[in-house]
């Protein structure tokens, strides 16, 4: 199933998509009880398809991208958290924030939560995962190195692109994975490449605090993550998820 969240004439609802017809839900979690209204979909505006209270996320979790940026490989998952604040949907734009000279892109495959979920373990994991969604690791480079950790360059408003829908059904462990700059593939891979599976990250990370429904897990990016600049266009597409686009706009005139 893709299911949605969705706008019009300022209402919002959550949605089915079949086609191009949205079937309108009460309730996103329950999606099998369906309301009478439909729309077509291009009379809607797309929001972010979930509101996670949290987004854990995952550094350095592809071989290619820790080689890249010459790190060791971990014994364990390296964990950040984006704050609720900086979550868009499909279509936002980013907004570069003047304190910042270089801000990345990061395509990374988003895991959805479906129940409460604490200290499970990677057997049982999947029947806490409510789907997959297409997500963007936007950064702040030049921040996140000149502090050493991670919050402030991770943590912008608006750094984190997720969407268009979310697609239940799909088995994430061998999904190709590209982003577009403006058209151009700039990251091209494989969740197959994952060191750390989707079950083992739900397993580590409900050890160490709760997951609530709508929550994300952000899973890592590839190699070959690129700055951003004003007007361009990034596009994360990954396999039977779609394609989320977002364009920046903000502050060309760094520091000023
Ligand atoms: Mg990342």
């Amino acid at each position: 199933m893709k299911l949605g969240r969705f706008s019009s004439n300022e209402r919002v609802f959550y949605g089915r998509l079949e086609g191009d017809t949205v079937f309108e839900l009460a309730d996103i979690f329950n999606p099998e009880i369906q309301t009478e209204k439909r729309h077509a979909l291009n009379s809607l505006t797309i929001l972010s398809p979930c509101q996670p209270g949290k987004a854990v996320c995952v550094g350095l979790n592809y071989m290619d991208h820790i080689k890249e940026f010459g790190h060791d490989i971990p014994s364990s998952p390296v964990l950040f958290i984006k704050p609720s604040g900086t979550v868009i949907g499909c279509g936002d734009f980013i907004e570069y924030p003047r304190s910042s000279r270089r801000v990345d892109y990061e395509a990374e495959l988003a895991v959805v939560i479906k129940k409460e979920c604490r200290g499970v373990s990677a057997s049982t994991a999947a029947d806490y995962i409510f789907g997959y969604t297409c997500a963007n690791d936007v950064t702040a480079r030049d921040l996140q190195q000149k502090d050493g950790q991670w919050t402030r360059g991770k943590s912008f408003d608006t750094f984190l692109p997720l969407g268009p829908y979310i697609v239940t059904d799909i088995d994430p462990g061998k999904l190709d994975i590209k982003l577009y700059l403006n058209g151009v593939i700039k990251q091209n891979s494989s969740t197959s490449n994952l060191i750390f599976k989707v079950p083992e990250l739900v397993a580590f990370i409900s050890e160490i605090m709760t997951l609530f429904p709508g929550d994300v897990i952000l899973t890592g990016t590839p190699s070959g993550v690129g700055p951003m600049c004003s007007g361009d266009l990034v596009e994360v597409e990954i396999q039977g998820l779609g394609r989320l686009s977002n364009r920046v706009r903000g502050a060309t005139e760094i520091g000023a």
